[in-house]
């Protein structure tokens, strides 16, 4: 029963945050989105104590493709940075703003970047490439994501400045234009630097919020010293290059883990 906790757990957060976002803003749409949501992260890790391979790609599938068809092309919301600083500028808390607060700014310091591992739609394209543990020594040109994150708030903030008219369209295909660069830019990256995860690396503005919130994760994986053979293995199925044996927050991309739970799977000594 113990191994269900974390499912239910996380059920259980999502349960609370859908009912207190339908009343709070009498909104019967945040009931059906995060418990829609909260259901699908359950069943993948479900499905994972089931031992299914492909466990996390289903939550991923079931989520990303939720948020990018029907939230993102039919219902025209836009969920991407500039989205959120779009209904931040206008002063109001929903769309976007909740979204960001949920999955990327306050969410974090319960499941860190469980968003990156179950829910990000450009991730779950992403990650069917060939290369799901890099292939080359990381770069450091994780600098790009400043450009990238400022690129962003200077559109809006122009956007807003300038008095341009029909935002929210301007938004719409924002989402959309967007959207495919991500894609390019990823898949490239991918296959120059041998590693489907380059572009969240090196050049997502997400992680600005995501880092330093998920730094303090309630949630992490940790190594019982005691059982641990250092053999290494847990480090060479990481697909984000943490260094997991070290139970310090300030392990070696420690802000960086999506909760794959690749590491733990791998681990031969059950030290995860
Ligand atoms: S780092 Fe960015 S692109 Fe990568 S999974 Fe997280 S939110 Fe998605
Ligand atoms: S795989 Fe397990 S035993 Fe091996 S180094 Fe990692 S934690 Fe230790
Ligand atoms: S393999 Fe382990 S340390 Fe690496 S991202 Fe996945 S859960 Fe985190």
């Amino acid at each position: 029963m113990k191994k269900y906790f974390l499912p239910l757990g996380v059920l259980g957060i999502f349960m609370t945050i859908a009912v207190t976002l339908w009343l709070t803003q009498d909104n019967i749409f945040y009931l059906f989105n995060f418990s829609y949501i909260g259901i699908s992260i359950f069943f993948g890790i479900f499905l994972y104590i089931k031992k299914y391979k492909y466990a996390r790609r289903v939550a991923q599938l079931l989520v990303g493709l939720y948020m990018l068809v029907y939230l993102g092309f039919i219902c025209g919301e836009n969920m991407q940075i500039e989205g959120f600083w779009y209904y931040l500028f206008t002063g109001v808390f929903e769309a976007a703003t909740i979204h960001y607060a949920v999955a990327k700014i306050f969410g974090p310091l319960l499941f860190g970047r469980g968003w990156c591992g179950y829910a990000c739609w450009t991730a779950m394209v992403l990650d069917f490439l060939p290369y799901k543990v890099p292939k080359t020594p990381r770069k450091k040109i994780g600098w790009i994501r400043y450009i990238t994150f400022a690129i962003s708030l200077i559109f809006v903030s122009v956007l807003f400045l300038a008095h341009i008219g029909n935002i929210e369209r301007i938004m719409f295909w924002a989402f959309i234009i967007g959207n495919a660069i991500y894609y390019i830019v990823g898949i490239i990256l991918a296959f120059v630097f041998k590693d489907n995860r380059a572009f969240c690396k090196y050049i997502c503005p997400i992680t600005i919020f995501l880092k330093p919130m998920s730094y303090f994760s309630l949630l992490r994986i940790k190594c019982d010293k005691s059982k641990c053979v250092s053999c290494g293995k847990c480090k060479n199925v990481c697909p984000m290059e943490v260094d997991v044996t070290d139970n310090s927050r300030k392990r070696k991309n420690g802000t960086e883990c999506i909760l794959c739970f690749e590491c733990v799977k791998n681990c031969p000594r059950d030290a995860l």
